[in-house]
């Protein structure tokens, strides 16, 4: 065995004894190693939700299997993610798991590339957001949340088409205070099986908004998103301020991170093979004003959702690599042998 080799494995053992005491061979040889059944889960803390993710994407698979218009949907999410190479990187003494390859399916429901997606998304606005601070100083935002009545599932493309329009109709109004918006779209799934569209939205106001003539109270909001709407009931809306100084880092991630929660995607299959031909080519996110420039990029899926800041960087040292297998029957990802 040439020495990389041994510190590689050395390295590796090290690493099982510490996350697994009845491994307790911490110089041994990878092959004396008893790695038999050792789960991801058990190896790195961080890395827990994958289980989750996965089996939910078994769930959403055996709903659109079998069923024509949704059969290649099914083969897809069964090869997705179902291998994890893992970098096993030293970072500040620590041993850690950096995903370095994986294949993703991108069916667009499929919840460990919805996961995916949000990771990668986070990684980008925390990127791309201090240049929007700067570029605007004093700036403050805003956190609105704009509804309609639920309906029915079957009525959710409608509904959301006229929801648009509506958007459209208020960012025209004079007294839109925003110059700069983020807007997704989020829909969570009614007791009785109805649809409750609604919209997330960040916006960007002058520094005085709250001390000017520009200033809108709740009462204001919900007038003129009835009045956008075209309707004669009084929408539930919501408008709240991001404290001065603050910057929307943890909420842009948090309204971009899905449009149908996780638990409400495998609640009911038939409500959400319906969602599937509902939301078909329906846009979730959208950008406006001065953010445009800014957070575009935002509005179309991720090339890559294994992502750069969990891959390996140069002062890491790697000490080889780690692949899990997805094993259906457990729910689990184990260590392939
Ligand atoms: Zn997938």
């Amino acid at each position: 065995m040439g020495d990389e080799t041994k510190t590689k494995y050395h390295g590796m053992s090290d690493f099982f004894a510490r996350k697994n005491p009845s491994c307790s061979l911490a110089h041994v040889n990878q092959s004396e190693v008893n790695t038999n059944g050792l789960c991801l889960s058990d190896l790195s803390e961080r890395d827990k939700s994958w289980d989750k993710h996965r089996g939910n994407s078994d769930k959403v698979a055996d709903y659109y299997r079998g069923i024509e218009e949704f059969e290649k949907y099914a083969e897809r999410i069964d090869f997705c993610s179902q291998l994890l190479d893992f970098c096993l990187v030293v970072e500040e003494q620590e041993y850690k798991l950096k995903l370095s390859m994986a294949r993703f399916c991108r069916v667009r429901h499929c919840p460990v590339c919805q996961y995916r997606r949000s990771f990668m998304w986070k990684a980008r606005v925390y990127k791309i957001l201090p240049s929007v601070v700067e570029a605007y100083p004093g700036h403050r935002w805003l956190f609105l949340t704009l509804t309609v009545r639920n309906c029915q599932i079957t009525e959710l493309r409608n509904t959301l088409r006229w929801m648009n329009e509506s958007w459209q109709r208020l960012v025209r109004r004079k007294k839109f205070p925003a110059i700069g918006w983020i807007r997704s779209t989020e829909v969570t799934r009614g007791k009785n099986g109805s649809a409750h569209p609604h919209f997330h939205s960040l916006l960007l106001v002058k520094p005085f908004y709250f001390s000017g003539k520009s200033y809108m109270k709740q009462k204001e909001w919900v007038e003129m998103w009835r009045s956008c709407l075209r309707i004669d009931y009084a929408p539930v809306v919501d408008i709240r301020a991001i404290k001065r100084g603050h910057s929307p880092n943890e909420l842009i991630p948090e309204i971009l991170k899905y449009t149908v929660k996780e638990s409400d995607l495998v609640a009911d299959s038939e409500w959400f093979l319906e969602l599937t031909r509902q939301m078909y080519k329906m846009r979730a996110v959208a950008t406006g004003g001065v953010l445009k420039q800014y957070l575009k990029q935002l509005e179309q899926e991720p090339e890559d959702l294994i992502g750069r800041d969990e891959t390996k960087t140069e002062d890491e040292i790697s000490e080889g690599h780690l692949i899990f297998n997805w094993k259906s029957e457990d729910r689990k990802y184990k260590l392939l042998d």
